[in-house]
Formats: structure tokens, C-alpha cells, sequence
């Protein structure tokens, strides 16, 4: 029975909502910078290769089961960008205010109706290092990309992500009506019924 893991990500917005969503478990999660692990290099080509990276890379250097989430926003009007480079669209001194920006600036003039767009998360299970079957879990959400910025809450391209079972952008919504409804959220419940189910 696995009572502690590690938690692959040096993100703190999306630590806490990881956190949040996975707080009913009886694990203790510990974060991969208390252990002093430096993030991995993400060099994959989809979210799923670089969550795999990431939780690996975690296992390996605590020796404990590890857990990784790898999401980004797919534009339907870029073709389904930034997705695996979300959190570096701007370039190397990326902020989320300067990938909004030029989320923005991309799509100036793109009318509303074809704004579309999703986030995408993909969550990695490992028991160790090597295990060669991870639990894989997968969740999306559809939205739109909004002209401005609206609200306060959340994280990364929240304030331009328009939701439309609440009709407010995603920084508007409280952490559990995003989590109820949220990639994260999707993915984090398909992995608690796996770890339920799973021997590990
Ligand atoms: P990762 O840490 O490489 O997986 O990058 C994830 C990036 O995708 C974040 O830095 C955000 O830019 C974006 N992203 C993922 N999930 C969310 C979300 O729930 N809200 C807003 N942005 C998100």
C-alpha cells in the first residue's frame, strides 16, 4: 500500500490545485522540491510523453511512487497552440501575464464564434522508476478565448478562458467549481478510482 509519493511539478498554482483536488486520499504527498529535485527537462512531443518524463524523473531521484501532470490550452485557431508549449509561449522568461499577451496579440481580429479552444491534461501515475505500466489519466475542457481579461482567480490563461457552463472566464469561477469541471479535475477523479482499483 502506498502511503507517500511525490509530486512532480515546480508549478505552485497548479500545486495547490492538485493538492485541492487530491486532498480526500489518505496519501501524503511530498512535494519533489522539499526533496530538493530539480524539475525535468520537458523535451516530448505531447503532454503524455512529458508527463511520463516528469514522473519518472521524480521516481528515480526519490525512490518514491511519483505523480506528474503535464496540460496546456489548444487553440483551434493556432492550429491547436501553444498545448505542450503553454507555459513557455512568450519564450524563456515566460509569465502568464506575457503569454496571455501574446495569446492576445495572435488572435487579434479572430472573431468570437472562432475563438475555440480547450485545455488539455494528462496525469501519470508511477509505482517506481521502471514500471512499465503507469496509470495514465486524460481529461479536457472546451472554452473559448475572450477578447480581455476577465477576473482574478486561478491560474496561467484562466482570465481568457471563457467557461460556458458558468458563462464567466475560469479566473471567475471558485476552486470547486473549476475543479468540478476542469481538465485537472476530470483527469484527478479517473486517477483516484485507478489507485482504488490498482495494486500498487
Ligand atoms: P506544464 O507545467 O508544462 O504542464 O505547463 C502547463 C501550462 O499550461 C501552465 O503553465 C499554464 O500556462 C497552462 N495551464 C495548464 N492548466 C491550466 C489551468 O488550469 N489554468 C490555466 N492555465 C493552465
Amino acid at each position: 500500500m502506498v502511503n507517500r509519493f511525490v509530486l512532480a511539478s515546480g508549478n505552485a498554482k497548479k500545486i495547490i490545485e492538485l493538492k485541492e483536488i487530491l486532498s480526500p486520499l489518505d496519501y501524503e504527498l511530498v512535494l519533489q522540491r522539499e526533496l530538493g529535485i530539480e524539475d525535468a527537462v520537458e523535451d516530448g512531443l505531447s503532454f503524455v510523453e512529458n508527463a511520463i518524463k516528469k514522473a519518472r524523473h521524480a521516481a528515480k531521484a526519490s525512490g518514491l511512487p511519483s505523480l506528474a501532470d503535464d496540460s496546456g490550452i489548444e487553440v483551434d485557431a493556432l492550429k491547436g497552440k501553444p498545448g505542450i508549449y503553454s507555459a513557455r509561449f512568450s519564450g524563456s522568461n515566460a509569465t502568464d501575464e506575457l503569454n496571455n499577451r501574446k495569446l492576445l496579440a495572435e488572435l487579434n481580429g479572430v472573431a468570437t464564434e472562432q475563438r475555440t479552444a480547450r485545455y488539455q491534461c494528462v496525469i501519470v501515475f508511477l509505482r517506481h522508476e521502471f514500471d512499465p505500466t503507469p496509470i495514465i489519466c486524460q481529461g479536457s475542457w472546451e472554452g473559448r478565448i475572450l477578447e480581455v481579461p476577465q477576473g482574478k482567480g486561478g491560474f496561467g490563461y484562466d482570465p481568457l478562458f471563457y467557461c460556458s457552463e458558468y458563462s464567466c472566464s475560469a479566473a471567475e469561477l471558485n476552486a470547486s467549481q473549476k475543479h468540478e469541471i476542469s481538465h485537472r479535475g476530470k483527469a484527478l477523479l479517473q486517477l483516484k478510482h485507478a489507485l482504488s482499483n490498482a495494486t500498487l
